[in-house]
């Protein structure tokens, strides 16, 4: 009896074409009516705009739109969580890890560098992307005596990145730069500033190994790295400059 009943409703509710949604339902943005499309992992329907081909799911079963994520995704990021940890985590999907981290990391500015700063410290962390055919470098500006990154860049290490790094100190008129000995810094670290001590760059030495631990795809012998050169860049400027326990996004 049920099932006829159940039938019925069906039959009531189509319409002359089997794939169209009956005619209470929505329209798309685009004005063009929406077609069934399969199912989520949740089991709520799916619709497809056949005109423009997005997708929507009429009651989404866990809403992850708005801020109420980002704090958590902040702190698992500083963690060292990866993008499908954190998703599995927070029981989102990875693409709005994914979406969510770049918009945060947009949203970033670096610190203002106050004036006549001293014990600033450069240096290049070696990493890859995707896999060990593709090598890049982190290079960031450290200030040893507030325990904190100044400026960052990420990429190869030639003069332009490295200029995007020094440039800020230079403006802000810092006392001095400690660098390794690496060539490149020549013609960007004006000579007055410039010194290679090696024990003077033993704070950000120590902070690259900092890095090394906290943060996943930087660890040794991992085949954990970044897809994406922006993806690495957001979760650093997040480790260094979003601390979820001070700020809240
Ligand atoms: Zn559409």
């Amino acid at each position: 009896m049920k099932k006829l009943l159940k039938s019925k409703i069906k039959t009531q509710n189509r319409t002359s074409c089997s794939r169209v949604v009956d005619e209470k339902r929505k329209r798309c943005k685009c004005g063009d009516f929406l077609i069934f499309n399969g199912k989520t992992n949740y089991g709520k329907q799916r619709f497809l705009c056949r005109r423009c081909k997005t997708t929507k799911v009429a009651e989404p079963s866990i809403s992850s739109y708005g801020m109420q994520f980002n704090k958590q995704i902040i702190q698992l990021t500083n963690e060292g969580l990866g993008i499908r940890s954190t998703a599995r985590v927070l029981g989102i999907a990875p693409s709005t890890v994914i979406r969510k981290i770049l918009a945060i990391a947009d949203g970033i500015v670096p610190p203002r560098i106050s004036n006549g700063l001293e014990r600033i410290q450069v240096d290049e962390v070696h990493t890859f992307i995707q896999n060990k055919d593709r090598e890049i470098y982190i290079i960031y500006s450290w200030d040893q005596e507030l325990k904190r990154a100044l400026s960052l860049a990420v990429g190869t290490r030639s003069k332009v990145n490295l200029r995007s790094v020094v440039n800020p100190l230079l403006s802000a008129e810092v006392v001095s730069i400690n660098t390794d000995k690496y060539s490149g810094y020549k013609g960007v670290v004006p000579k007055k500033l410039h010194t290679t001590f090696k024990r003077r760059n033993n704070g950000i030495e120590r902070q690259n190994l900092n890095l090394r631990i906290h943060l996943k795809r930087l660890n040794r012998r991992t085949i954990c790295f970044s897809k994406s050169k922006e993806m690495l860049e957001a979760v650093l400027k997040i480790y260094f400059w979003c601390k979820s326990s001070k700020k809240t996004v």
